[in-house]
């Protein structure tokens, strides 16, 4: 089996500034928060151009965060999409708000700013939940379209938490690099995503002093700026281990070069793959960081089954769209709510996608699909 991302060739090109930075760890004692942490904090703000950046645990509880700074609860609606890692509406149903789906364009898999001006007008006009923020997802690793949906965001005083979870890096046709588009930015550093620790992580973005010291004080029990024995919210312990941003900080150096190989290897499979089935669709002036590379294609079981006996793994990114979980239930969604997100998630399945991928091998990977495809 071929691997499906590969963390162990990574690896090697980094090894010694590892096990050197986790040396330095280890021998300082401290495990929680420290100087990685600020270091690593102040990099990935200047690498996206962000004022802010707060590490935490999680790209869940970068979400949590966003969510408690903007103090949304019971009674409140989030608009998000319905083809997205759980997580998302996860996060806002765990705060006791509604989440609110508004569906995607078909093309890019994210958020439909025209629907999601409907959606705004519909959840008004209904009057039974107030409105509180909109949550783009930036999926497969290409940014939401936000000069649109921050059009829309500014027209009804709605403020955006981006979801880059997989897409820390990825520009829209402005230049701007997620998660610096909204209000504030969420990324998760989970192994698996373009730029991923060696446990949990994930960080939070802001240019909002006012939100960034909230979600400063949130982000270990709501301690107080002066003593955190003084508590003056409720918060959660969503802090980052000092040895993920030590590993994270050794990731980051070789992250703009993983950007462009990734760049490559998407470049390679659409010619390849070039009608064999449904390719992604990049927006002019957008850089996707390439979280995943998903196609669709009706005969996505048939290719599914030729790769695996050809070692090839594939995965299916998302077989179900949020609004038809179980988990979703008590909103009153229905089949046929959001006929583009079903659509999607009915014959979406994803490649190896990874910086270590050669040409050789997305060829073979090709010539198995051609096969499977009867081409
Ligand atoms: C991975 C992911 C999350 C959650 O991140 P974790 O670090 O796993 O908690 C949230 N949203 C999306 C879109 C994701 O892909």
């Amino acid at each position: 089996m071929i691997p499906f991302i590969d963390l162990k060739t990574q690896y090697g090109t980094i090894r010694e500034e590892v096990l050197n930075n986790l040396n330095a760890v280890l021998e300082s004692g401290q495990f929680i928060l420290g100087r990685e942490v600020s270091e690593l904090e102040k990099q990935l703000a200047a690498f996206t151009g962000s004022k802010y950046a707060l590490c935490c645990s999680s790209g869940t509880d970068a979400l949590l965060m966003a969510l408690m700074a903007l103090e949304i609860g019971p009674g409140d609606a989030v608009i998000t999409t319905p083809f997205t890692f759980f997580a998302t509406p996860e996060s806002v149903a765990l705060r006791g708000a509604t989440p609110v789906f508004s569906d995607i364009d078909l093309r890019t898999y994210n958020m439909d700013p025209e629907k999601l001006e409907e959606t705004i007008r519909r959840v008004q006009s209904e009057g039974k939940l107030k409105l509180k923020a909109i949550i783009p997802v930036d999926l497969f690793g290409q940014a939401a379209d936000y000069p649109a949906i921050r059009a829309i965001a500014e027209k009804y005083s709605l403020p955006i938490i981006q979801d880059a979870c997989q897409g820390f890096g990825a520009k829209d046709a402005t230049g701007a690099v997620a998660p610096s588009m909204g209000t504030i930015g969420c990324t998760s550093f989970f192994p698996a995503k373009p730029l991923g620790c060696y446990g949990d992580g994930g960080a939070v973005f802001t240019d909002d002093e006012e939100l960034y010291g909230k979600m400063y004080s949130i982000l270990v029990h709501g301690r107080s700026s002066e003593d955190k024995y003084d508590n003056v919210r409720l918060g959660l312990n969503a802090r980052l281990d000092t040895m993920q941003a030590a590993i994270l900080l050794a990731k980051l150096k070789i992250f703009p070069g993983e950007l462009e190989r990734r760049q490559e290897v998407a470049h390679t499979y659409m010619e390849c793959l070039d009608g064999l089935a449904t390719l992604p669709v990049i927006l002019p002036g957008y850089r996707s960081v390439w979280a995943q590379f998903c196609l669709r294609s009706p005969k996505f079981r048939e290719i599914q089954e030729a790769l695996k006996a050809d070692g090839i793994p594939t995965a299916r990114y998302y077989p179900i769209p949020m609004h038809l979980l179980k988990a979703m239930k008590e909103y009153g969604y229905k089949r046929g709510d959001f006929p583009c997100a079903e659509e999607a998630a009915s014959n979406i399945f994803a490649l190896p996608m990874h910086p270590y991928l050669e040409k050789e091998t997305i060829r073979r990977i090709a010539k198995s699909i051609a096969r499977a495809v009867g081409q």
